[in-house]
């Protein structure tokens, strides 16, 4: 079975909608996952924003317009009055729902709440459409199966389970539609797997199933060799590996979730990224393949802050590093690039929210410079150590661009570096250049 996934733009409008049901009919029972229409989820989290401020007039002007949009859609998406009237009516409950907010406390909780509808609608919608196009569907409420532990990690085992159940009830249902991104948390909450997080969904829902593969569907052929919204002339990589995809979402690549390849990867399942805009093009194959021994692509990642300290005291000790880790470790902030020098450690964090703190106890251990509005470029390929060149075609290509930090040998898949933020577009077009 392939579990297909669909994102904003791709469900944006009823004519996109009708588009991706004839992708979709062909005879094979599969799982479609549905992120909300482009758009809506940014407007939800306004929303939210307003109620959080407690201006109810703000947050019902904003309600009232996006369910405007969505009776329009409703409007042209569906051919007969019957299913018209249905539709209608489901949305207006959605909307009822968000407007409940106003007279509450408004919190975190009921931020998330919210945040779901999006994706409730956009797969009600659609599933209905196919319902009235005589097509065999069913909707898996992902609310019903989809959850996260304490920590926020997905519960595979109870995911596996609780969907088995659920596709079990529609055992003769072609089409198994079903949210992205929207999930329970460890207390029965509704709760989100981040923003973008419907990838992570598709693919938590390939792993549960052992699909045979998950396909990414989006408005562009595949992963670009470099960020096509700064870049021109980039092109679509047809193969990658695990290993590289989750590099280049990691560092930036926003058409892929960073969380999405994992599961994938542990169970072996290819990804496939395909444009629904033109579903006859080839996409981008991520798997197992073996090694091409070619640079591939390039991602940049922003906002991140660099943190220096440098101490005489770490010439020949041991346990310098462990101390300086464990600061990192006690806020919980992750630490992306590392750099050492016999006098000196650099790294790199994208979560400043306790920077003074970290900076205030590194200072026991020695002199800390801190470095903002940084960006990570980072080359991926198939790059063991033994392939000579490729470290000089990359460092070449920014020879005329300042370069903070250096960070190659963690693996055989990247080269980062980090670069002022102002240089970020030059750096990215000079490596295009040089390396494609
Ligand atoms: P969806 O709504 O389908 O999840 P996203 O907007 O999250 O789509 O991701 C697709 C977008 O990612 C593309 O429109 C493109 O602008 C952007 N993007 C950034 N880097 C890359 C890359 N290396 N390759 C392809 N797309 C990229
Ligand atoms: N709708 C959610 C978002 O906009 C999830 C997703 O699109 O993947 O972040
Ligand atoms: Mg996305």
């Amino acid at each position: 079975m392939k579990v297909l996934k669909f994102g904003g733009t791709s469900v944006g409008s009823a004519a996109r909608m009708k588009e991706v049901a004839k992708l979709v009919c062909n005879g094979e029972r599969k799982i479609v996952v549905l992120s909300a229409m482009s758009g809506t989820t940014n407007s939800l989290v306004e929303i939210s924003d307003y109620y959080y401020k407690g201006n109810t007039a703000g947050a019902l002007e904003k309600i009232n317009a996006l369910e405007q949009q969505y009776l329009a859609t409703v409007g042209e998406l569906y051919a007969t009055g019957q299913y018209r009237s249905e539709c209608e009516s489901i949305v207006r409950s959605h909307f009822e729902y968000i407007r409940s907010f106003a007279k509450a406390v408004f919190t975190l909780f009921e931020e998330k709440a919210i945040l779901a509808q999006g994706e409730l609608l956009s797969t009600a919608m659609f599933h209905l459409y196919l319902q009235e196009s005589g097509k065999s569907s069913a909707l898996l409420p992902a609310l019903d199966y989809m959850r996260i532990d304490k920590n926020g990690e997905p519960d595979t085992a109870y995911i596996a389970e609780h969907l088995e159940r659920l596709m079990a009830a529609h055992e003769d249902a072609e089409l198994l539609v079903t949210q992205g991104y929207i999930c329970r948390n460890f207390y029965g909450e509704i709760d989100n797997l981040q923003r973008g997080g419907s990838d992570y969904s598709a693919s938590l829902i390939g792993a549960a199933l052992h699909a045979e593969e998950i396909q990414i569907w989006t408005d562009i052929d595949g992963m670009h060799n470099n960020d096509p919204r700064i870049v021109e002339g980039t092109r679509p990589v047809r193969l990658l590996h695990f290993e590289e995809a989750a590099e280049l979402a990691y560092f930036g690549a926003k058409i892929l979730h960073p969380t999405c390849i994992l599961p994938a990867k542990l169970n072996n399942i290819p990804v496939r990224l395909l444009n629904t805009m033109e579903p006859s093009a080839p996409g981008t194959l991520i798997s197992n393949r073996m090694g091409t021994g070619k640079i591939e692509a390039v991602a940049a990642k922003d906002n991140i802050t660099a943190i220096k300290i440098k101490s005489g005291r770490m010439l020949l000790a041991y346990g310098f590093l462990r101390k300086v880790f464990e600061i990192f470790e006690s806020y919980r902030t992750p630490i992306d690039i590392v750099t050492t020098s016999e006098v000196g450690v650099s790294v790199t964090i994208d979560n400043t929210r306790h920077l003074h703190e970290i900076v205030n106890d590194l200072k026991k251990f020695g002199t800390v410079t801190v470095d903002t509005d940084m960006v990570i470029v980072c080359v991926v390929g198939d790059m063991p150590y033994e392939n000579v060149g490729f470290q000089a075609k990359v460092l070449g290509a920014l020879r005329d661009i300042p370069v903070r930090m250096v960070s190659y040998g963690g693996s055989n898949y990247n080269i980062s570096l980090l670069v002022k933020a102002e240089d970020k577009a030059r750096a990215l077009q000079a490596l295009s250049k040089e390396l494609f």
